[in-house]
């Protein structure tokens, strides 16, 4: 007699099953989260997340009492957020409702925000046990070709045909497993297009592999095309800090993107927008363009950088480098985040004034610009008057003439700032960065390219002005220690200066 349908696939199933980081567990929580990832995510990227995801909420109470924005977060990435969101919902439902247990009940499983008859089946069969064939793409495809079903799966009757026939099929128990068999018979063997039949378990029961249409089945309707939408994503800048905002709308509800602009496309174009949101440009740039494929729509985006006078609060909410990263942002505006960091934090390059000494009046004007800015409420007006970029410059030359390493910082193809170092001495004797780059992450790259070029295992040397907290808690961040001798500079201006070391690696 042959074999069912079920024994040869668990046979199948025991020795080709796929090794998943969600498999092997009968948690209903972790079968759960798995699913529900799974459902618009490729199984090997969802692998990652899950790990990371259930450290993070181990279990359905950890996700119930955590915060949305933090859910989403964690999300960052999978793309398809209602279905966190819904997560997040459901979590509070069986943790509040139903004490953190998970019914062993199909109906009840389903009465859950964000689970469907897929998701409801695969926990109910997997976890519990249950006769519950989880209807996915894959069981469809195995399915309708075991059994010859050649008419459309998306209508309603096709569709309960094909339930009962999985339902027939199931075995009294391993039901989860015999699920997953057909899940992974479906991505390994019976995929999409051609499948390879020599190798199946199920070739000699197979209707569309006797018929040899394997490859039109399933039969699916023609989808109507997504529509296209051109958008113009608007990075607005002041200073160091960007402006985001939280969606309204059901896509992508709740996470933080860029403003966007449909039906924009001009430089005189995106002036409405701003004008509405009360802010006046300085420059407008555009940049390059991405693309994003939703389910149902396509947006074509033009990214433009624009430079505002003043971070208005009418706008929306203004970040800094650092706030942004811990705000979920959709993949879909991934393009303009890149875009965005490299404006906040930009890549920095050192340029020797040895070999670049075109480059010395740029420099010493950026020198004295920050110098200015730096000492603006504690510099004698004498001083403030000498410290000319004339005078700066000489201050350059005069470090190069005493074989001391002077370096431009360039950052997005501009002059951001000056660093000067005194290799014999281990000592990085200056570091200026111009106002408008600054709070950039442009000194952390400095103190760590200074850190590299000098001997770290010499005690290295730096001074900052004790009133200068920002730049005392920069050197601190790379290893410098704060000594307690200080030295006076200026009684009037009660002005000290303070060296801090960082102590030599040991080999
Ligand atoms: S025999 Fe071929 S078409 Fe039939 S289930 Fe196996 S792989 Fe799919």
């Amino acid at each position: 007699m042959k074999k069912a349908i079920h024994q040869r696939l668990l046979i199948w199933y025991d020795i080709h099953g796929r090794t998943l980081p969600f498999r092997g567990t009968k948690d209903p929580y972790r079968i759960w989260v798995s699913e529900i990832m799974l459902q618009q995510t490729r199984t090997e990227t969802a692998g990652g997340y899950f790990l990371r995801f259930t450290q993070r909420f181990p279990d359905v109470f950890a996700l119930a009492d955590a915060e949305e924005q933090d859910v989403l977060k964690m999300w960052e990435g999978l793309g398809y957020y209602s279905r966190a969101r819904n997560l997040h919902k459901a979590a509070k439902k069986v943790a509040y409702e139903w004490n953190g247990v998970f019914p062993a009940d199909y109906e009840q499983l389903l009465s859950l925000p964000g689970v469907g008859e897929y998701t409801a089946a695969a926990v109910a069969s997997i976890a519990f046990d249950l006769p519950c064939p989880a209807m996915d793409g894959n069981l469809t495809r195995v399915l309708s070709r075991v059994h010859g079903v050649r008419e459309d799966v998306g209508i309603p009757s096709v569709k309960r045909q094909l339930l009962a026939l999985a339902q027939k099929d199931m075995p009294s128990k391993r039901c989860g497993d015999f699920n997953q068999a057909l899940m992974d018979l479906g991505a390994s063997l019976c995929c999409p297009g051609t499948p390879d039949c020599d190798k199946c378990p199920l070739k000699s029961l197979c209707d569309a592999c006797r018929e040899g249409d394997a490859d039109l089945l399933p039969v699916k309707a023609v989808q109507k095309p997504p529509l296209e939408i051109e958008m113009a994503v608007l990075i607005i800048t002041c200073k160091n800090k960007i402006l985001l905002s939280q969606r309204k709308e059901a896509l992508l509800k709740n996470l933080w993107v860029y403003p966007l602009a449909e039906d924009v496309s001009t430089e005189t174009e995106v002036k409405t927008p701003l004008g509405k949101m009360g802010l006046i440009p300085l420059s407008i740039t555009p940049l390059e363009q991405a693309k994003h494929v939703f389910s149902h729509r396509v947006w074509h985006m033009q990214l433009w950088h624009i430079e505002v006078e003043e971070a208005k609060e009418k706008a929306g909410l203004w970040f800094t480098y650092e706030q942004m990263q811990s705000l979920p942002i959709p993949t879909a505006v991934k393009a303009a985040r890149a875009a965005a960091e490299h404006i906040l934090a930009p890549e920095v390059n050192f340029l020797p004034l040895q070999e670049h000494r075109s480059l010395i009046c740029d420099t010493a004007r950026v020198y004295c610009e920050s110098w200015q800015h730096a000492h603006r409420d504690h510099a004698t007006p004498e001083m403030k008057k000498e410290y000319t970029p004339v005078f700066m410059e000489m201050i350059l030359r005069s470090h190069l003439d005493s074989e001391k390493a002077v370096y431009a910082l360039q950052a997005n193809g501009q002059i951001a700032g000056v660093l000067v170092l005194d290799k014999k001495e281990n000592e990085l004797c200056t570091l200026y960065i111009r106002p408008v780059m600054q709070k950039r992450n442009i000194g952390t790259k400095a103190v760590q390219f200074a850190i590299e070029q000098l001997d770290r295992h010499r005690d290295m040397k730096v001074t900052a002005l004790e009133k200068n907290p920002h730049a005392t808690h920069l050197y601190q961040k790379s290893g410098f220690t704060l000594p307690s001798a200080r030295t006076l500079l200026n009684k009037e201006y009660d002005l000290w200066e303070q060296i801090l070391i960082r102590p030599g690696e040991k080999e």
